[in-house]
């Protein structure tokens, strides 16, 4: 661990002291004080108006009850969060996630790592994150509307478009939005399309929103790729995970010429050395919502491994695209081993911060998340401004926006890499250039 310049470490002594037990927030707040010791030495302005502290408190937090019916007739309860960390650039924004390891701690994380990926886009949203402790996995569809419809009840008079406009993330797909979309609009009586992003495209949905996390992360790798005179065309490359952001990441790296032998899920990984077969993996986590085990069914070619680590296997672009903290010091030790040259998050802090400092030391080109995964909240971006102005735009249209938001996000955090003198550290460029912007903003809007 780095040792904190002293005005950042008393600031970071008081959110532990603030925040107890919530490991993976001190993390993620960690992690962006490492990089800022040259921005408070340049700016002696944001330490004067309590800049950070601010920014570490979000502005608004709201822990709820989930009651709802089951299939069998009980009543169960969950949690519900929605955390709103930051409005100083626009209205909240940011996913839900419905999975069992949720909590404050975690939403917070979540939240906190929002508000500088969407600083990063260059585009006018604020940060938050929410979501529950609900498990959609093995539930029937009349469970997950039930679910929502309760989580909805309560949630409704915390959002609007120009307040706090959720999304998607881990277990909150199109069924789960469209849900609680048609919830929101039964309880308020307004067709507020803005309200929330990830909506199918029948009823206000944008193209590519789906696709945009993972398309996202590959254009950002590709852009690290190019500064070094590379491309991904022949390229070995390995993509945790199975969800949304996994099988566009998988898409768009084949389109650009690479072969992708192996992804994972919660159960353990496949490994497919004639490239994975995208409808397959499609059918089987799109349609079917099987295990990542099946795939070996249809491809016996292709090998299964239920134990052990997908980062054993060797490639040459990683992209962790499962959840926080799945690849740690010693699947990043395997990999430099194994000769990688990018790694390009496409989960919301997939590596540990040993694993981060391994790629830094071997040179590696290593996006963190909060850029290289910015796609996603992007494109929700761009469908909001479909809403407001009543308009769909083709696909081609969109995803050429999305290509040169990444393409501005790449040259903002090289650009502020160069300026805080770590020249090719995407880590410093990503967190000063957003920390910058977002300061600016806090100190232009008083003290609020
Ligand atoms: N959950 C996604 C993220 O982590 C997308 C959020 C959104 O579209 O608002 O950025």
């Amino acid at each position: 661990m780095t040792t904190l310049d002293p005005h950042l470490q008393d600031i970071y002594d008081v959110v532990l002291r603030r925040n107890p037990g919530e490991g993976e927030f001190h993390q993620a707040v960690l992690e962006v004080f490492e990089s800022l010791a040259p921005v408070v030495r340049k700016h002696p302005e944001f330490a004067e108006s309590k800049v950070l502290e601010r920014v570490c408190e979000p502005e608004r937090q709201v822990i709820f009850r989930v009651p709802w019916v089951n299939d069998a007739g009980d009543i169960e309860i969950n949690r519900g969060f929605r955390v709103e960390f930051s409005s100083v650039l626009g209205p909240y924004k940011g996913g839900l996630r419905f999975h069992p390891s949720v909590n404050l701690g975690i939403i917070k994380f979540l939240g906190f790592e929002q508000i500088f990926k969407n600083a990063l886009t260059g585009m006018p949203i604020g940060g938050g994150k929410g979501g529950s402790d609900f498990d959609p996995k093995g539930r029937s569809d009349r469970e997950v509307m039930a679910f929502c419809q309760s989580f909805m009840t309560e949630l409704y008079r915390h959002i609007g478009e120009y307040t706090d406009v959720p999304a998607g993330d881990i277990g909150v797909g199109g069924r789960e939005i469209g849900y609680l979309f048609g919830q929101y609009k039964r309880i308020t009586n307004r067709y507020e399309s803005g309200v929330l992003t990830g909506k199918g495209l029948g009823w206000g949905g944008s193209l590519v929103r789906k696709e945009a996390t993972g398309y996202g992360t590959v254009f950002f790798a590709d852009e690290m790729l190019k500064s070094r005179g590379e491309s991904f065309d022949g390229k070995r490359v390995v993509v945790s995970g199975s969800g949304n952001v996994a099988i566009y990441a998988v898409e768009k790296a084949e389109q650009l010429g690479a072969r992708v032998i192996a992804c994972s899920d919660s159960g353990g990984y496949i490994v497919d050395e004639d490239g994975i077969d995208l409808e397959l993996l499609k059918d089987l986590k799109e349609t079917q919502r099987a295990r990542i085990s099946s795939y070996v069914d249809a491809r016996p070619s292709a090998t299964y491994v239920a134990a052990g680590s997908i980062w054993d296997v060797e490639c040459d672009i990683a992209l962790p695209c499962a959840t926080q903290n799945e690849l740690d010091e010693d699947a990043a030790i395997t990999l430099v081993k194994h000769g990688v040259q990018v790694v390009a998050e496409g989960a919301n802090m997939p590596s540990t911060p040993a694993a981060t400092r391994v790629f830094s030391d071997a040179a590696v080109l290593f996006a963190p998340g909060k850029a290289a995964n910015a796609g996603g909240v992007a494109t929700s971006a761009l469908e909001m401004q479909q809403n407001a102005s009543r308009d769909s735009w083709t696909h081609e249209y969109t995803e050429e926006r999305l290509a040169g938001i990444m393409r501005g996000i790449h040259e903002r955090c090289a650009a502020a890499a160069d300026e805080y003198g770590a020249p090719g550290n995407y880590v410093i460029g990503a967190n000063t250039s957003s920390f910058v912007q977002l300061a600016d903003a806090v100190l232009a809007l008083g003290v609020i």
